[in-house]
């Protein structure tokens, strides 16, 4: 199976808004199952449609790997948050579609998101530090929000200003 080609800032699919997903059928599975190839391929701990070019309402993550873990990704459909822990916590964040980029970002600790499995069965899982700031920026992705608009504009113009130049270098061809 091939994985996806990613989408990169500035694309405005990354700003858009995907759509519920309404039916579980085998194109879903095959994009599940594809974008946990293409996580894994750029070594990502998340991915969400939009940076595949898809708008429909799917993530994945594994944020397990970081620590020499076995491969468990978690398929995410209409994923939503429904509880958050006042208790912040900052977590570097990173972003396949914004390539080389790191910044602090501040977020609520732990997070209770339910979902659909791929089978097509909801479900719910409590997430804490780094699995609750990767499911928030995945879930930030299908609302067309990206980590850096966290972040002061400065530092956003920069991070921009660096990525655009990497891509006019043929960096991520
Ligand atoms: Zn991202």
């Amino acid at each position: 199976m091939d994985s996806y080609k990613l989408i990169l800032i500035p694309d405005p699919v990354l700003r858009q808004i995907a759509q519920p997903v309404n039916r579980i059928d085998d194109a879903v599975i095959k994009q599940v199952d594809r974008m946990v190839e293409t996580m894994y391929a750029y070594e990502g701990v998340g991915l969400a449609a939009n940076q595949v070019n898809m708008l429909n309402r799917v993530i994945v993550i594994d944020t397990g790997r970081r620590d020499g873990a076995a491969p468990n990704p978690i398929p995410m459909i209409n994923p939503e948050i429904v509880w958050k822990s006042e208790e912040l916590w900052k977590c570097k964040e990173g972003c396949l579609s914004i390539p080389g980029q790191y910044a602090d970002v501040e977020r609520p600790q732990t997070v209770r998101v339910k979902f659909l499995d791929r089978k097509g069965e909801w479900q719910e899982k409590e997430l804490s530090n780094l699995a609750s700031s990767c499911v928030q920026h995945e879930i930030d992705h299908l609302d067309g929000k990206l980590f850096i608009d966290y972040l002061s504009r400065l530092k956003r113009e920069l991070i921009l200003d660096r990525v655009e130049k990497d891509i006019k270098n043929g960096h991520y061809l």
